[in-house]
């Protein structure tokens, strides 16, 4: 047989050289001994350097060795691509803020590999949850003309020149003349458009990516990351935390499967809670909470908060993880947030101060999931639409959708980042991306 790959470590003892050889497709590496005596006349041995891309042919056998049941008897070896002395990634571990640094060459350590791994097997796994159960796949734009929530941070699409822009006779700069007629932008989520696809095909999803001028440099922000957003027509607030949780259940159950090897690995190397924690989401029924209700149990803890705590507050993470780690000890489902803290679509209860809104909470992460029941009463909702002080005009067809057949619905957005994060336990989101965009850095 042949197998070809990158080395990941050469060792030389005196009859026999031992090389570690990995191709991505796993973590564990092959691992190939090489006996001069069984090698065609022409093999030589230069140019097998850690990093050096190479092509074996040999016999696959057991291996009496310990730490791999196979090896590879190598009858012959080509260097397709040899490696300078300057390789970066040599034997000895590198932190990971080293490795952003060389962001090109990191996918080619255990830990790299492994994420990129579970990003591919979570991202299947989430098509497949959708898949199975007849959501179609809506592909919502990059470039919008609707800032969804009216909130900021985005960032601006031109073909303006920076230096000499067009300008109007008051001296502002003239969008009409940018390459769509008008001011556009980068989306920071696909949940309007989503909202179109439900209230015709019924069940859709998106899943792209978002980008978020928003100058936190946390390690669990990024200024470009993929959010995957299901939106469901004839579904209320109760409906869609079903749904959100058989969802987190579901796609963490099929990751556990196929990664196994990789999560083994990170369990050992990154954060020992890894497998425990993913077990218990899987197995142990989400706790519901409403914010109102949580806020009375955080003001009851004693517990001297950085952001002290009152109704009406946004919960900051310190709030969140006390609640699912310490508290309830469970994923918890937060529901019915104060109406001014969130977003002007979110359909407003009959108190008249919370909306229908709903968090998922998960312990080292927080906030991963966020969503809602979206206001579908038109009068209601051009009324929140003047008081956000959002220009009317701009959402004229999303309130057609509450004038043509409007029905009770309701979506939520997963950070996909966050999802890796939490299963992977790496603590920083940008070590799940393969390219992090972050403040003051977008390599390549
Ligand atoms: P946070 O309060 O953590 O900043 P948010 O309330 O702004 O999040 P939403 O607008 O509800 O987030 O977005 C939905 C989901 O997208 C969040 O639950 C989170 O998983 C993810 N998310 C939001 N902002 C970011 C970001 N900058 N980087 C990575 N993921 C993000
Ligand atoms: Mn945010």
């Amino acid at each position: 047989m042949s197998a070809q790959g990158w080395l990941r470590t050469v060792r030389h003892s005196k009859s026999v050289s031992f090389l570690a050889l990995n191709d991505g497709s796993c973590l564990g590496d092959l691992q190939v001994v090489v006996a001069p005596e069984r090698m065609g006349s022409g093999s030589a041995l230069q140019g097998l350097a850690t990093g050096a891309a190479v092509r074996v042919c040999g016999e696959l056998a057991l291996s009496p060795g310990k730490g791999q049941r196979f090896e590879l008897q190598a009858t012959s070896i080509e260097v397709v691509g040899g490696v300078d002395d300057d390789y970066p990634l040599q034997k000895k571990r590198h932190s990971f803020e080293y490795l952003r640094t060389i962001a090109h060459l990191r996918p080619r350590t255990n830990t790299h590999g492994a994420v990129l791994r579970v990003r591919n097997a979570a991202s299947r796994a989430i098509h497949a949850f959708f898949q199975e159960r007849g959501f179609l796949q809506l592909h919502s734009p990059i470039i919008t003309s609707s800032d969804a929530e009216g909130a900021g941070d985005l960032f601006r699409v031109t073909t303006l020149p920076l230096h000499d822009p067009p300008r109007t006779v008051e001296g502002a700069v003239d969008d009409a003349k940018d390459f769509f007629g008008r001011a556009t932008y980068l989306t920071v989520s696909g949940q309007l458009e989503a909202e179109i696809g439900a209230l015709a095909l019924s069940k859709v999803y998106t899943f792209g990516p978002t980008f978020r001028a928003e100058n936190s440099n946390t390690s669990r922000h990024l200024a470009e990351f993929w959010m995957v957003e299901p939106e469901v027509a004839f579904c209320d607030l109760k409906g869609l935390g079903e749904l959100v949780e058989s969802f987190l259940k579901d796609v963490l159950r099929t990751i556990r499967e196929d990664c196994a090897e990789d999560l083994a690995f990170f369990d050992a190397r990154i954060d020992d809670s890894v497998l425990s924690s993913l077990e218990f989401v899987i197995e142990t029924p989400f706790e519901r909470m409403t914010y109102s209700d949580a806020i009375e149990r955080l003001k009851a803890s004693g517990r001297a908060f950085e952001f002290p705590v009152e109704w009406g507050v946004d919960l900051q993470s310190e709030h969140e993880r006390w609640l699912t780690e310490e508290h309830v000890k469970r994923p918890v489902v937060l529901t019915d947030y104060p109406k001014a803290i969130k977003a002007f679509y979110m359909y407003a209860n009959d108190d008249d101060r919370t909306v229908a809104a709903l968090d998922v909470l998960v312990p080292r992460i927080g906030e991963i999931v966020g969503g809602s029941q979206r206001e579908h009463r038109f009068d209601v909702l051009k009324q929140r639409i003047a008081r956000a002080g959002l220009p009317p005009e701009e959402y004229d067809w999303y309130l057609d959708l509450r004038r043509f057949g409007s029905v009770p619905h309701a979506g939520f957005g997963l950070g996909f980042e966050r999802l890796v994060q939490y299963v992977t336990g790496m603590a920083n989101i940008r070590d799940v991306i393969p390219f992090p965009r972050v403040p003051g850095s977008a390599t390549f």
